[in-house]
């Protein structure tokens, strides 16, 4: 099987092609050969029998008119013979002795029996040169008590010719027709195998490295038409798994690179630092302090970038999410708080189309008094663990919402009177968080937005845009986080909206990359690393969202965080409730 394996499919074929047909026309000629040889036998065969029916039935050897002298009642062109046991002829008509080639009478005595009598059969001469059809008829010679028979034949001469020409003439026309065949078939496997001739081209020189290459020219619907469709996705795949490693390798090259700077600094300063000390040149206490408090910020600066860090690597590691449905909306409130805590001063308001908001005109509101605190009027008196003892930490309610009924997620602010006063005292008495009805005309209340997620990693998101932008903003300019549904792509959208420099069209895309930071936030000390928006974009990512940074209209930045909503049978809702 070998050899057979090695032969071009042309070839194979071609080849088998030409074997079918040379098959074909053997056994359609043989068999016409053979039908048309006894037919043309038959003919003969019944020209002798009817010839020896009109032979007298009694006559004498010498009997010269009547049977031998070629007169009449005698067939003329019918060899006629009597011969005797030992096969001797004797007597023999005109024509049986102007042949030259006259049938061989031994080897009719020989084959002849009684019972073949009467019937034809084929003879040759003594030379084997021509053959005859001859009949025997077995008899006694009339006046005498001898045996004899009495033969009478025809020369198959001019059939065996006719068959032989037309044997001739067939294979003629057979070999024409194979040849014809053989040509045809091979100049159409050709054609029709050029195509996959250039797909064997282009992929050598693809092989060879060239993998900008596709394969194309056949036409769409054909075998290889699908085949190259097929090729060209696969080879797209291909290159684009090839582009995306290459461009992981170099990330990570960039990203080792980067980080090693980003620490080298610190590193850098706390040895020149730790050398001033050990060399003497600290020596009033102001220096030295001045010396531990440089070391102090250096340090934290370096926890911070080093927890970075490890976040991302973390993200990097694609682990699956503790999935959890996750109201947005509460976390949007913790998040401002949490900003108007840490930032002096500083007004977040969430802005919400969502069911159960107060309306516009309640928003601003503060909630009824209690009576019992001036400064505090109606602030509830849930106290969050921790709250109190650290104003800047994040305070965050123990009143986590309950799904699907946004009046409860959004009701009482859950924060200490301490912690509230402090806020009050900064935000100059306003109510930190305020809660308005979206007042665009054309939006209806959305679903509740309730997203599959990890808590803790969609806090965190909040977190950097809300860092972000308290530090890349004036202090008195208010945030707003808006929290909204798109139920037509099945969305929840975050946004959170500063007012301050913005960021310039041509670095929109830039800033998620990581370390990526604006010259004037390298220079100003900010304090970033480069990697806050990078983890937002990585977390985003793994929830199957999308972020993306926008002007705000009249100035400043607008993060605007997508992701997909819960998808939540209405019978759901209620078993959400119950929790
Ligand atoms: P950083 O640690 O520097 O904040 P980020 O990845 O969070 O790193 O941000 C990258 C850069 O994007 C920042 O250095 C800053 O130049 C720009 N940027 C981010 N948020 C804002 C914003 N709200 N307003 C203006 N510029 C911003």
């Amino acid at each position: 099987m070998e050899w057979w394996n090695s032969i071009s499919l042309r070839t194979k074929i071609t080849g088998v092609t030409v074997l079918l047909l040379t098959f074909g026309l053997l056994v359609t000629g043989l068999g016409t050969m053979t039908v048309m040889r006894n037919f043309l036998f038959d003919e003969v065969d019944s020209q002798i029998r009817a010839a020896a029916n009109g032979l007298p039935e009694t006559f004498s050897i010498s009997d010269e008119s009547t049977l031998w002298g070629g007169g009449t009642g005698t067939p003329t062109d019918y060899v006629l013979a009597a011969v005797d046991r030992s096969g001797e002829v004797i007597e023999a008509n005109e024509q049986w002795r102007a042949a030259e080639d006259a049938p061989d009478t031994s080897a009719i005595t020989r084959s002849f029996t009684l019972e073949n009598a009467g019937i034809p059969f084929t003879v040759r001469n003594e030379d084997h040169t021509s053959e005859w059809r001859v009949l025997a008829i077995p008899g006694s010679m009339l006046g005498s008590n001898q045996y004899y028979s009495l033969i009478i034949g025809l020369p198959l001469d001019s059939t065996n010719k006719a068959i032989a020409r037309m044997f001739t003439l067939f294979l003629l026309f057979g070999i024409v027709v194979v040849v014809l065949g053989a040509v045809l078939t091979r100049l159409l496997v050709t054609s029709a195998f050029g195509p996959l001739r250039q797909v064997e081209k282009t992929a050598a020189e693809i092989a060879d490295g060239d993998f900008s290459q596709r394969l194309g020219g056949a036409t769409p619907n054909t075998e290889v038409g699908r085949l190259n469709r097929s090729l060209n996705t696969m080879l797209s795949r291909i290159d684009r798994a090839f582009s995306d490693r290459a461009r992981t390798i170099e990330q990570m090259r960039r990203f080792v690179g980067d980080a090693s700077h980003e620490l080298r600094t610190p590193l850098v300063s706390l040895r020149g630092y730790a050398e001033l000390y050990r060399m003497g040149a600290l020596q009033s206490p102001e220096e030295v302090a001045q010396a531990m408090d440089r070391i102090e910020r250096e340090a934290i600066r370096m926890s911070g970038l080093v927890q970075d860090l490890l976040e991302l690597a973390r993200l990097d590691e694609t682990k699956p999410l503790r999935l959890a449905p996750v109201a947005l909306l509460p976390l949007a409130k913790d998040a401002a708080l949490d900003t108007m805590a840490s930032s002096q001063g500083r007004v977040v308001t969430v802005v919400t189309d969502q069911d159960g908001a107060p309306p516009a005109d309640d928003a601003d509101l503060e909630p009824p008094g209690d009576g019992d605190d001036e400064s505090l009027d109606g602030v509830p008196e849930t106290v969050p663990s921790g709250a109190g003892e650290n104003g800047e930490g994040r305070q965050r309610s123990r009143r986590l919402p309950r799904l699907a009924r946004p009046a409860a997620t959004t009701g009482p602010l859950a924060f200490s009177r301490a912690q509230l006063a402090r806020l009050r005292r900064r935000s100059n008495g306003a109510m930190p968080v305020i809660l308005v009805a979206d007042e665009s005309p054309t939006s209806r209340p959305g679903p509740p937005a309730v997203v599959l997620g990890e808590e803790n990693k969609i806090r965190q998101v909040l977190t950097n845009l809300l860092g972000n932008a308290t530090r890349f903003t004036a202090p008195d300019t208010p945030i707003e986080i808006v929290v909204r549904t798109d139920a037509e792509t099945s969305t929840a959208i975050v946004e959170i909206v500063d007012h301050g420099e913005g960021i310039p069209p041509q670095v929109r895309e830039k800033i998620f990359q990581r370390f990526w930071r604006a010259d004037s936030s390298r220079t100003r000390d900010t304090g970033g690393s480069g990697l806050g928006l990078a983890i937002v974009s990585a977390i985003v990512a793994a929830h199957k969202g999308t972020v993306e940074v926008d002007e705000t209209p009249g100035g400043g930045a607008t993060f605007r965080v997508k992701l997909p909503l819960l998808p939540k049978p209405s019978d759901e809702d209620d078993s959400a409730d119950e929790e």
